[in-house]
């Protein structure tokens, strides 16, 4: 299969790992070098400084070889305790996954139930709070966006639910696949650990995982005691200052991720968010002029990420998707767990651009005619209708 060439460029719209600019895979391709020599210390500064940019936050942020799921261990074993109570919420298959990571460490776990179509109800986890006045609960956990469903949830609202019920307990935050693709604020919002990865909207193939970390996160790690030697921030944070790290880093990808971050921001964080936002509003008109159903519920939730459609009953979702993967050469994501076969997923981030979209919209809407998927035509025209009206507005106003 790997030998059998196609033309062309391979569209890879599942919500991560996304398409990763060349820029980026040039600068990956250079020379690995010495990671205790002078040259690597200027890179490890720079990449951590360009961390806490995105991050929206002056304190420490840390760099893990790692996939997301270390870095998701990495926010619960520096934090809590064997036995500690921790409150997350049921958004999806992601918020599942760590829901059971946090089990396997030990943690007592409640899990606010969700129906994976609307993203943490501030409301629920305020009144839940409100209830422990012992402060038994230890953490509140909430994934950002949740990649399983295109739904968000409303870190601002939560942070508030926690300060109005008064409650202690430290706020972690898995913006994986939204980090620099949707406005996220790690100190505004009052986060304790921010978990990402490398391989959504930061452009860089899998590899890199991150924690931002509160100073209240950072002291609780001095007590925290569940046990950690790869995860443990202090000496990784204490060597970090230096510009170096307590082990081998990951030189190349530091490398892509220092060209990934000057591309960021000579875009301007602020002008990828809009990006996102009108890549997903495209695909959502796509979707509804197809006569299709967008399985997040509340508009305040809708993901700028990835948009999950709902496959007409009888229908099965991966039969499409290998239909459009063989004929279109594009992979969109899958329905994973409980929505496996019901949804599809178009994923809209990272290096992408009108025309990436279009093309995009347009091997799906080829690939419902040929999977004989009942629908309207007219999905890709609604979306560049929308496209042409949002860039000439943006023609006008400059
Ligand atoms: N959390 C979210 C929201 C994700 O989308 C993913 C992966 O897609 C993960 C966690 C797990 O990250 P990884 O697969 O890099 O370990």
């Amino acid at each position: 299969l790997l030998n059998s060439h196609k033309s062309g460029r391979h569209f890879l719209q599942i919500p991560g790992p996304t398409n990763v600019p060349d820029r980026v895979l040039r600068a990956i391709d250079n020379v690995t070098i010495d990671h205790r020599g002078p040259e690597f210390a200027v890179i490890g500064k720079a990449v951590l400084a360009g961390m806490k940019k995105v991050f929206k936050t002056e304190s420490h942020v840390v760099i893990y070889p790692a996939s997301g799921t270390g870095a998701w261990e990495a926010a619960l074993v520096n934090t809590l305790s064997p036995g500690d109570l921790v409150l997350m919420a049921e958004t999806g298959h992601f918020a599942t996954l760590w829901k059971k990571m946090a089990d396997k460490l030990g943690l007592k776990v409640e899990f606010l139930p969700g129906d994976w179509r609307h993203g943490a109800n501030p409301a629920q986890i305020e009144a839940r709070l409100a209830c422990d006045k012992e402060h038994q609960i230890k953490a509140v956990c909430v994934v950002h966006n949740e990649t399983s469903t295109g739904v968000t949830s409303r870190i601002a609202d939560v942070r508030r639910a926690i300060d109005k019920a008064g409650h202690p307990a430290l706020f972690m935050v898995d913006t994986i696949s939204s980090l620099a693709s949707i406005d996220y604020r790690h100190d505004e919002w009052g986060v304790d650990v921010t978990v990402s990865g490398s391989q959504k909207g930061l452009m860089l193939p899998p590899g890199l995982s991150f924690n931002a970390v509160s100073e209240k996160a950072l002291a609780a790690s001095k007590t925290a005691r569940l046990p950690r030697s790869y995860w443990d921030w202090q000496e990784m944070i204490a060597i970090n200052s230096t510009g170096y790290f307590p082990y081998t880093p990951a030189t190349n990808l530091l490398y892509g991720l220092h060209e990934a971050l000057e591309m960021l921001f000579e875009e301007g964080l602020d002008a990828v968010f809009m990006r996102h936002q009108r890549h997903a509003e495209a695909t959502r008109r796509a979707v509804r002029a197809w006569g299709m159903e967008i399985l997040c519920k509340n508009p305040d939730e809708y993901s700028s990420v990835l948009t999950a459609v709902m496959m007409p009953n009888g229908h099965d979702a991966d039969a499409f998707r290998k239909i459009v993967l063989k004929n279109f050469n594009m992979s969109l994501g899958q329905g994973l767990t409980k929505l496996s076969g019901k949804i599809f997923r178009i994923g809209h981030l990272g290096d992408f651009n009108d025309l990436t979209l279009c093309g995009t919209l347009a091997g799906v809407e080829m690939g419902l005619s040929l999977a004989g998927v009942p629908h309207r035509k007219g999905g890709v025209q609604a979306a560049m209708d929308y496209l042409a009206e949002s860039a000439a507005k943006e023609v006008t106003a400059s």
